[in-house]
């Protein structure tokens, strides 16, 4: 099996079985996103402890890639602090874009390989904006914080 195929195998497994997929009743945070070029809906919880992402979930209705993209970001993101957080997103964002990837800590380059199936997306503009919904709302939920407030974010 090549590393394409794999990559497919694992979107198709995180699009069809999606990691923590549930509402967090304890949510600190929350941001709903929509992509109207394809339809996708999320929702994006986190529990914030201090500066450090204690818990995070999804939930919503999309495609396979941006099902498969938040259910990467959120087992990338489980227990990091918020800084870690943005430089996987920037790195990711570079990364899906086909951009110049910044130099990130050596302790995130494990993360960015579990991101990497979704690099193949680069390929294809408007599955850009698929893949990259789920991390919008996780930034738009930071920006608006305590559970209830909801901010809709679409992609630019
Ligand atoms: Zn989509």
């Amino acid at each position: 099996m090549d590393a394409r195929e794999l990559y497919q195998d694992i979107i198709l497994d995180h699009g069809r079985h999606p990691r923590n997929f549930r509402e967090l009743p304890q949510a600190t945070n929350l941001a709903h996103g929509h992509n109207p070029l394809c339809g996708d809906r999320v929702t994006v919880y986190l529990e914030l402890d201090g500066d450090r992402i204690k818990d995070l979930s999804f939930d919503g209705r999309g495609c396979a890639i941006s099902t498969a993209s938040a259910s990467l970001m959120t087992e990338v993101l489980k227990g990091k602090t918020l800084a870690e957080a943005d430089a996987l997103f920037k790195g990711f964002h570079a990364e899906v874009t086909g951009k110049a990837v910044p130099r990130l800590p050596d302790a995130l380059a494990e993360d960015m390989e579990r991101l990497a199936p979704l690099e193949g997306v680069r390929a294809y503009p408007t599955r850009v904006k698929c893949a990259t919904l789920a991390w919008h709302a996780f930034e738009a939920a930071l920006k608006n914080g305590a559970a209830g407030t909801v901010a809709t974010v679409k992609t630019e």
